[in-house]
């Protein structure tokens, strides 16, 4: 009785064996799976990343454009020329005399104001 008792026992055994074999096999496969798919998702994670960065860097150059650059260089631009219009025309630009007539004497106040604006 005993005999037959561990030959069962064996047999128990190497049937449990043979099944977590089995489950192992199945685990290495989901992990090989798992593996694939986290290695090509990086991939497509840095290239969007990559693309993300390029399509920032594109808006910024655009939005630069449009908000800053077009517009400082026409105001500062259209302001010097009609203070130095203004200025040839007789007129004070300057802080100190703003607007009034020069009477046909050069001024260094707006002088040193216009190099100013110029430089
Ligand atoms: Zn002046």
């Amino acid at each position: 009785m005993k005999e037959v008792n561990f030959l069962d026992r064996v047999m128990e055994f190497e049937q449990q064996l043979d099944s977590m074999q089995k489950h192992f096999r199945e685990l290495i496969g989901f992990v090989a799976e798992m593996t694939e798919e986290n290695h090509s998702l990086r991939l497509e994670n840095h290239h969007l990343r990559t693309r993300l960065d390029e399509i920032d860097k594109i808006t910024q150059n655009i939005e630069e454009t449009a908000r800053d650059e077009r517009p400082k260089k026409l105001d500062v631009g259209e302001g010097v020329d009609n203070l130095a219009r203004l200025y040839n025309e007789g007129f004070h630009v300057c802080n100190v005399h703003y607007g009034s007539s020069r009477k046909g004497e050069d001024c260094l106040f707006c002088l040193s104001f216009l190099n100013k604006q110029n430089g």
